[in-house]
């Protein structure tokens, strides 16, 4: 965690200091209504750190200083709990208030570390009671001056100091390391058969008749992608599949399949549909089940020379009226039923006649690659501060639930912490639009992202 949070009462200078270190000329209002600026953050590159600007949280339209004290010591519980050290401004013009002093102390006894700013010592430090600074309790202070820049380098050494060295970029996946993938879905939709076009070999067994037993294997396989360049990947057969002879439950049945031991192993499942039969319950309670492994999804519509075959011998039929009808009533059926899919990429093949085989695996390709995005601290949270304006969280008991600050923490999948209030707990059914809305803004279909949630100690 490479977080700085500047904290300390209205007015010190706060956002001067946050646009001074971020090198950013305009100053960010933050009570602007209808303006959700809890939280500003920038990441500094050449710190390797994420800086935040506390000084819009807690502000709700009223400047009693009964509110501001209540504002600040949100703001100060929401540093201790979210930063790796706390720049902690106080104003060398002023001087020290009561309030700056019942800071010190929530700073002092949270055991982290913090360093004392001094702001405003711009020209003369005679102003300035040292003394009553040092009495705060928190060591050495650092003055500054953040409307002229004085002390600035100080600083900036400062907070490496405290913050180490930045580390090395963490490394992307080797993209030499095969890419594993699975199909997984009912019995009969065609996983052996597709697995045996993949292969284009007699390895696997295809069997006329379901759920025939083999043991689960790994394959290698190379795919010229469409840029031309060679991709190996593993596919980790399923085939063995087998729905258990008699099922006491829908627990057992899915403790059963060994599919869900090959889904750790993969980077991106094929969950496979049957082009005829459509989308059955049991396809939503398999693709559930991939979802609860956080592994981005393809949805494979399988059997496809069927469909097409249809329209061939009969023309139209009711309901559809051409094979691009079926298809698009298909898909809408699709996320109507597998709406917890994050926008999962849908490729219609046929296992029979290779009918867009390439194209399934080009989208592996294509999700896998983008499960290793970085997403830019500053711009996840414009995304965030744009989605919860556009659908407020619903309210309950007159009680928003708030995200106040978001960053990645992590890939495959994509770990996101949301620093947010305990008010109310985030429902399930906002969790998904934020994920879909995140999904969206970053172009990750198919690729889900778990929410880690931190509230107020
Ligand atoms: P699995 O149980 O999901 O592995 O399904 P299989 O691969 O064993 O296929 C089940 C049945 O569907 C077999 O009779 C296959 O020949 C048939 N099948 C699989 N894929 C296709 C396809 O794309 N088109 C057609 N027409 N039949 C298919």
């Amino acid at each position: 965690n490479r977080t700085v949070a500047i904290v300390g009462r209205p007015n010190v200078g706060k956002s001067r200091l946050f646009n001074r270190l971020a090198r950013k000329r305009i100053s960010i209002v933050h009570d602007q209504p209808g303006v959700t600026r809890d939280v500003v953050s920038t990441d500094i590159a050449d710190g390797g750190y994420t800086l935040l600007d506390t000084g819009g949280i807690g502000y709700r339209g009223s400047d009693t200083p009964a509110a501001l004290t209540a504002a600040s010591e949100e703001q100060v519980e929401f540093a201790i709990a979210t930063a790796a050290l706390i720049l902690f401004v106080v104003d060398g013009l002023d001087g020290i208030s009561g309030l700056d002093a019942k800071i010190a102390e929530r700073l002092r006894k949270s055991g982290k570390p913090v360093r004392l700013v001094v702001n405003k010592a711009d020209f003369d430090d005679e102003k300035i009671d040292l003394a009553e600074v040092y009495r705060l309790g928190l060591g050495e202070p650092l003055r500054v001056s953040a409307e002229h820049g004085r002390g600035e380098s100080e600083l900036r050494a400062a907070i490496i100091e405290a913050l180490g060295t930045a580390p090395e970029i963490e490394e992307a996946r080797d993209p030499q390391k095969p890419l594993g993938v699975c199909f997984i879905g009912r019995p009969n939709v065609g996983k052996s058969s597709l697995s045996n076009r993949l292969l284009q070999s007699d390895r696997l067994i295809v069997s006329e008749v379901p759920g025939t037993t083999r043991d689960a294997i790994e394959l290698p396989f190379e795919f010229i992608g469409r840029d031309g360049k060679s991709y190996p990947f593993r596919l980790i057969d399923t085939a063995g599949i087998k729905a258990a002879t008699k099922l006491a439950s829908p627990v057992e049945y899915f403790s059963r399949l060994r599919s869900l031991d090959a889904i750790k192993e993969t980077d991106v499942v094929f969950l496979v549909l049957d082009a005829l039969e459509g989308v059955t319950q049991q396809d939503k309670a398999i693709a559930g089940e991939a979802v609860k492994e956080h592994k981005p999804i393809v949805l494979v519509v399988n059997k496809w020379d069927l469909v097409k075959r249809a329209f061939k011998e009969r023309g139209a039929f009711e309901p559809y009226k051409s094979e691009r009808d079926y298809r698009e009533k298909y898909e809408k059926a699709l996320f109507d039923r597998l709406y917890f899919t994050p926008g999962s990429p849908v490729i219609f093949v046929s296992a029979v006649s290779g009918y867009e085989v390439d194209r399934m695996l080009n989208a592996a390709v294509k999700v896998n690659r983008m499960m290793d995005a970085k997403l830019p601290t500053a711009k996840l949270n414009r995304a965030i501060e744009f989605l919860t304006e556009r659908t407020p969280p619903p309210a309950i008991g007159g009680k928003r639930f708030r995200v106040y600050y978001a960053t990645q923490t992590g890939n495959r999948p994509f770990r996101i912490r949301l620093f947010c209030n305990r008010e109310e707990q985030l429902s399930e059914q906002y969790r998904r639009y934020l994920e879909a809305g995140l999904v969206d803004e970053f172009g990750l279909a198919g690729c889900p992202i778990y929410f880690d949630l931190v509230g107020k100690p």
